[in-house]
């Protein structure tokens, strides 16, 4: 019998283009898990994760942490605002290191895969998918394969069934991630991945400037995405 997954899903393209994968080549998607932790996209990554789910076959699940906000100073749920960078700010350690720290949630990956292996563990689902990769490896220690791996030997003390974190591009960059989606025929133009949450894409927060680099390293024309 074809194995299960559930996936963290934020509609942005990690999360997507790991989740069709795995849908094509390693065990049936049946859950994406979406979570509310009070973050300024909330509204408009729910549409994308509504969007791409249905497309998957599977069942959302919006899961509410509001304590997160209460307790962070983040600024992807705070009323300052997201950094802003442009490319060349990319191969600057101290900008995305500024940048990270800027938007870092306290332990929200490993929070979320726990809660997603309590999931997991009841729903007897095999593999849990994360949409992590090399890019935001090098700035995010919980996108390492070090991390997916501690968290598979935690689950095969805290679950009775062991799930599998599973992040099929912890190894690749986001370009290489546009490229799979192209292969798989996942629609680009629904992904949200900006940290500030307007209706359209910023263009000019990290995580938008790293969507536009992969896009254009793939010949895709993508003003229309975006604000600027
Ligand atoms: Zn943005």
């Amino acid at each position: 019998m074809r194995k299960k997954a559930c996936v963290l899903l934020s509609g942005g393209l990690d999360s997507v283009v790991s989740a069709f994968y795995t849908q094509k080549y390693k065990a049936a998607v049946e859950f994406c898990l979406f979570f509310d932790y009070g973050q300024k996209a909330f509204i408009q990554e729910k549409k994308a994760c509504e969007y791409y789910a249905n497309l998957l076959n599977a069942k959302l699940y919006t899961i509410k942490l509001p304590f997160l906000k209460e307790i962070t100073g983040t600024a992807l749920v705070n009323t300052h605002s997201v950094p802003s960078i442009d490319l060349n700010d990319l191969q600057d350690n101290s900008i995305t290191t500024q940048s990270m720290l800027d938007v870092w949630v306290p332990n929200r990956n490993g929070l979320f895969l726990n809660i997603a292996g309590s999931f997991a563990d009841s729903k007897n689902i095999d593999f849990i998918i994360a949409g992590f990769n090399k890019e935001e490896a090098q700035t995010f220690k919980d996108n390492s394969k070090s991390f997916i791996n501690s968290i598979n030997k935690c689950f095969k003390f805290s679950t009775l069934i062991s799930p599998t974190v599973y992040s099929p591009f912890y190894s690749k960059d986001k370009s290489y991630m546009i490229k799979t989606a192209l292969k798989l025929n996942i629609p680009l133009n629904r992904l949200y991945s900006c940290y500030n949450g307007y209706k359209k894409m910023c263009g000019i927060c990290e995580s938008c400037v790293r969507l536009k680099r992969a896009l254009s390293n793939n010949d895709i024309a993508f003003n229309h995405y975006f604000e600027i």
